[in-house]
Parts: structure tokens; sequence; C-alpha cells
């Protein structure tokens, strides 16, 4: 004889030890959930030849678990028993009505135990009166739907308040941003006077190290601040604060002044950009600064994730409404399923231990807010972004191409995001 598999679903586990250990010795297979969904996971998996649960569950009913499972053609005769401390007789014709076999009740006869298994296993059903079993049907539904408007109303309540929350966090990274920034500026401004100072610069004319802790000091602080704009920039995103200040727009000179800003870490990094410079439209109308920002982050992401010695190309195709461009990089790529993430904020691939403050070291992945801001901007112009790559691989480089589609002329002034 082949040794049958019970599933037993129940959270209690004085219950859970005492029927395991009586239906194991009776010579059953057994698997064990405490939860009612961790059930059905394990029911859909496994195929159990049996299944007895309890009726009070923390996350739903031994009733709700049998209707679901009789839903599925799979399960449409396995015996379904319940093994409850709910002892009246209605409770009994509720469970019948959602499909189960056969009611036991606690306390739990262990000597009588597999007796009763082996009934409902072999077809036994327990005996209920037809028009009893009608009127258990229409009053479960009732229930069945009362506690799906519960639920609903409480799933409501949770996201009120998780809103709440996400609201309260975005104004105070935006703060927090905002109280950084000031104090930053001023750092930043008596850096430069140091710099300007004349007896500074006889120093740093006569002293390379004194020259070298002073840049470093002004590049880092520079980072400090466009870290600080991009906190902000999406908080502004996020919070429907972003107005476009649309005017007329040379693209092709746009990329140029962002090719430029790149130059040196290009040329560091051994990487070629190709540019073809002729399809680019010289007039055309968008917020220029945010546009810059936006290749900013796309031409900085096709240089970080690309491997020393590789190529970057960028190309635009134009038609009477829209400019359709592509910034395509022989890099890592990214994988199918991430790249609808990679444009939600603060969400990155890499290891967050190669985190780099560096806008250009190779895999030195920044804060996950690049792409956030780049689809936030095109959106504002009720343009799109997207990303096809065919994966990532990090030793066959199979490269990305980010696409943005933005409407030559169309722009809004004010755009409220949805
Ligand atoms: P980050 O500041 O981390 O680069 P982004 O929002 O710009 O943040 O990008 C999100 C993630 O998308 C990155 O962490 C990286 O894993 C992935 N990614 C972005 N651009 C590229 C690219 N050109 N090639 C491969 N992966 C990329």
């Amino acid at each position: 004889m082949t040794t049958k598999t019970i599933l037993y679903i129940e959270d209690d586990p004085a219950s859970r030890l005492l029927v395991e250990r009586a239906l194991k010795h009776a010579g059953y297979r057994m698997l064990i959930a405490e939860r009612g969904l961790e059930g059905m996971d394990i029911a859909r998996r496994e195929g159990p030849d049996l299944i007895l649960t309890d009726i009070n569950l923390p996350d739903m009913s031994g009733r709700e678990i049998s209707t679901r499972l009789r839903s599925d053609e799979r399960f449409e005769n396995t015996p379904i028993v319940a093994l409850t401390a709910q002892s009246f007789d209605e409770y009994r014709h509720l469970a019948m009505a959602a499909g189960i076999n056969g009611y036991l009740t606690k306390p739990i006869d262990i000597e009588t135990l597999p007796e009763k298994i082996e009934y409902y296993l072999k077809g036994g059903r327990d005996d209920i009166d037809s028009e009893v079993l009608t009127k258990a049907q229409s009053k479960y539904a009732q229930e069945v739907v009362h506690r799906l408007e519960t639920r609903i109303r409480e799933l409501e309540d949770i996201n009120t308040t998780l809103r709440r929350l996400d609201n309260m966090k975005d104004s105070f990274i935006q703060l927090t941003a905002h109280e950084l920034r000031t104090p930053l500026t001023l750092v930043y401004g008596y850096s430069r006077l140091i710099e300007d100072n004349d007896a500074v610069k006889a120093l740093l004319a006569t002293n390379p190290d004194v020259a070298v802790l002073v840049t470093g000091l002004i590049e880092s602080i520079e980072r400090m601040q466009s870290i600080i704009d991009e906190i902000l920039t999406i908080s502004r995103i996020v919070t429907n604060q972003i107005d476009l200040s649309v005017g007329p727009t040379n693209l092709r000179r746009l990329i140029e002044k962002v090719i430029a800003e790149y130059e040196d870490a290009i040329q560091q990094r051994g990487l070629t950009l190709h540019f073809e410079d002729q399809d680019w439209p010289e007039k055309m109308q968008a917020d220029s600064d945010l546009l810059q920002l936006t290749f900013s982050n796309l031409i900085s992401n096709a240089i970080k994730y690309t491997p020393d010695g590789g190529h970057i190309y960028l190309s635009a195709t134009p038609n009477e409404q829209n400019i359709k461009i592509c910034v395509r990089d022989t890099g890592i790529g990214i994988d199918a399923k991430e790249q609808q993430n990679i444009f939600e904020r603060f969400h990155t691939v890499h290891d967050p231990q190669l985190h780099s403050t560096s806008k250009t070291a190779f895999c030195g992945g920044g804060l996950g807010l690049g792409l956030a801001i780049c689809k936030g901007i095109v959106e504002a112009h009720n343009g799109k972004i997207w990303v096809e790559s065919a994966g990532q691989d990090h030793e066959k480089f199979p490269g990305s191409k980010f696409f943005l589609e933005l409407p030559i002329m169309a722009a809004k002034e004010r755009v409220v995001l949805s």
C-alpha cells in the first residue's frame, strides 16, 4: 500500500504536535502548515491525499481554504476535513456549505483519529440534510461577503496610513535636503574664496600637495551639492511640484554641453563616444535645464555601467512631432525583470557594497535616483522613456539602449504629475 499524504493546517502548536505524531504513527506522511495561505501553497505544490484543517486560522478560515481549493479541479475530489473547537451544528453546516467533507471536533480523540481519517480517505463524508445545506450555503455566502467588506475597509485604512507615512517621509527628505543645502552653499562659497585668496594662490603654485587637497575639497563639496540637488529634484517630482520652464531649446548644443561635462571621464576610462550630430533638433520647445539633467544622468549611467575601452552611441531620429533619442552603451546590460524597476526611485540593481559617489567609476552605482528623475522630467514633457537590453552579463557585456521620445513643440508650461 502506498503511503498517503496528509496536509494539516493548524496554528495551535499543541494540536499540531499531537495530530502530527498520531497520524505519523499510523503510517501517514505529514505536511504541516501554520497559516491558511501557506497551507494552500503546500497543497498546490504537493497535492496531498487529504487536507485536515483548523477552522479559525490567523489569515483565513478553514472554510475559505476549502472554497478556494474546490475551485481548482485538482482538488475537486480531495477529502477536506475540519478539525476544530467549534462544536455547534451551525458551524458544521457552514463548513459543509464551503465544501468540507467531514467535521471533527476538539478535544482530539487520538485513539480514533486514524480510523476517521481512513474513512474520509476512502470517500466517506458526513451526512447533511439537503434543505439544511441550502440554508447554510446562503448563510456562508453572506458571511464571505461580509468578511470581504471588512477586509476591504481594513486595507483602505492601512492604505491611507501608508500614504500619510509616505508623504511624511517625502517631506522629511525634502526638508533635510533643503536644510543641508544652505550651509553647504556657504561652505562652497568659503572654499572658493580660499582658492581665490592671493596668499593661498601663491601657496598652491608652489606646493602641489596643498593644491591636491584644495581641489579634492572643492570637488567633494560639488558632489555633495549635486547629491542634494538630486534629492530635491526627485522630491519635487514625487510631490507634483515640478514646474517646467519651457523655452526654445537647441538640443544638439545641449547634448554637446553634456558631452563636454564628461569629456575627461570618457578619456580616463578609455571609452569612445559616438555622437551622430546631424539629426538633433536645434529648435524645440522644452525645459533646457531639466533636459540637460536628464541627458547628464543617462550619459553618466552609460559611462558608469560600461567597462573601460567600451563605446557609447548617441543618436536621434526626428519625425514631424516627436524626436526619438537613443543612448546606447556596450556595458553590463540590465536583466528583463529589472527593466521596469530601475525607473523607480532608490532602486538599484548593483550590490550596495559597490556604492560610490563617483558619477563615472565603473559600476560605482549611486543612490538610484538618476533614472527616476529622468522619467519624471520626460513624462512632465509628455514624453516616454524606456530601456531595452538583452540582460545583465559582466563578461559578455550585452549593453543597454535607453530610448526617449519627446514632443518637439508640444510640451506644457505647468505640468501636474498624476
Ligand atoms: P544610480 O545612481 O544607482 O546609477 P539610476 O536611477 O541612474 O541610479 O539607475 C538605477 C539602476 O539602473 C542602477 O543602479 C543600475 O543598476 C541600472 N542602470 C542604469 N543605467 C544603466 C546602464 N546604462 N547599464 C546598466 N545598468 C544601468
